[in-house]
């Protein structure tokens, strides 16, 4: 190992690593695309979608991450078969050099630089955003250009709401987090592609500025493929001067962290673990908060439910998280039950 693995702290390690690991996964949900085989299968619904990019990514992440850190606990969204088969394509990320280098930047508070490999729980989502990955490759095989008649948007800005995440908890609270964007860039031909986000809570953050959202605005990110009653009533309290409805809880908390948005509203229990912790940590490294819809925090304990039952409540830096929540209608909170 190039890294002097015992100089630094674990959870910096496990960070630096999944930035490596989550770029690798990155790459291959860019080759299954290019060869448009997407091998879609419905999970729990027709809005609820599985990929081959999905399965591969996964298979590759908890592979690698469990070759790296074996007394952890992972979980990744796409189910035990997954998470047993350890089959998927290694990615040693000691032998990438520019993530070996980096990991000495990678600043861990005191209070987390004693965390043992046992004691965390990472999360793993291997592709957030898997409804608009499979929208942009329709809009690019039938052969769309510009905007799309029946999206009302560009179909290649589709890509944009495609994340992978790896969230790392340690006693129940999200620690540090990797979000790695695989088409960054995607509008820049001969740039290369992607971009990879981290931060530890009271430690450090990088991959990109965080940027403070402009004041005497309050633009809203909420889902634009997950909507219900409840999620416009509580995006409408808000008193919103625009609404963002994109794809992905990573690319959500991207557009906080950007300063493109002040709020992420999702009064809905359609969100689970691995959605909300990666993002959360780098949020909270960066000074903004997230909860659920009432203000309690998230656990991320290994034996806790999967999914957010009770919503999600994200504010950028500088924001008042509780006077948003302050303005959620309480038949919204009322009706999202933990
Ligand atoms: P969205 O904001 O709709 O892109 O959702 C953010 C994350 O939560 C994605 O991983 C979605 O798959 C998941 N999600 C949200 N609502 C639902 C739902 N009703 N059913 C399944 N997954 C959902
Ligand atoms: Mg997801
Ligand atoms: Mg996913």
């Amino acid at each position: 190992m190039s890294v002097a693995a015992n100089t630094i702290p674990l959870l910096s390690r496990v960070v630096g690593y999944s930035v490596a690991i989550a770029n690798n996964a990155g790459r291959i949900i860019r080759d299954i695309m290019k060869k448009g085989e997407l091998g879609i299968v419905e999970k729990e619904s027709a809005q609820d979608l599985q990929t081959e990019a999905d399965r591969a990514a996964q298979r590759s992440i908890i592979t690698s991450l469990q070759k790296c850190f074996p007394k952890s606990t992972i979980i990744g969204e796409e189910g035990e078969d997954e998470v047993n088969d350890l089959s998927g394509q290694v990615f040693d990320p000691s032998s990438d050099s520019s993530s070996s280098s980096s990991i000495s930047s990678i600043n861990c508070p005191p209070q987390l630089t004693t965390v043992a490999e046992e004691e965390l729980v990472i999360w793993v989502d291997p592709l957030d955003g898997t409804a608009e990955y499979t929208q942009a490759h329709e809009c690019r095989i039938s052969g769309h250009l510009g905007v799309c008649k029946t999206l009302g948007l560009s179909c290649e800005s589709l890509l944009d709401h495609v994340t992978v995440l790896i969230g790392i908890a340690s006693g129940g609270k999200a620690v540090g987090g990797v979000i790695h964007q695989p088409y960054y860039n995607y509008q820049n031909p001969g740039a290369e592609l992607g971009r990879t986000i981290w931060g530890i809570v009271g430690g450090s953050v990088g991959g990109m500025p965080i940027v403070a959202p402009p004041e005497g605005k309050v633009i809203v990110t909420t889902t634009r493929s997950h909507s219900s009653s409840t999620v416009n009533d509580a995006v409408a309290a808000v008193s919103p001067t625009e609404v963002l409805r994109v794809g992905g809880a990573g690319h959500k908390v991207m557009l906080l962290l950007e300063g493109k948005a002040h709020v992420y509203v999702f009064a809905s229990p359609g969100c689970k673990k691995w959605d909300t912790c990666a993002p959360q940590a780098i949020l909270e490294a960066a000074g903004g908060v997230l909860t659920d819809i009432k203000g309690n925090p998230i656990p991320y304990h290994a034996t806790v439910a999967h999914r957010n039952s009770t919503g999600v409540l994200a504010s950028a830096m500088g924001q008042d998280h509780q006077a948003f929540l302050a303005k959620i209608p309480l038949h919204v909170k009322d009706n999202l039950k933990a």
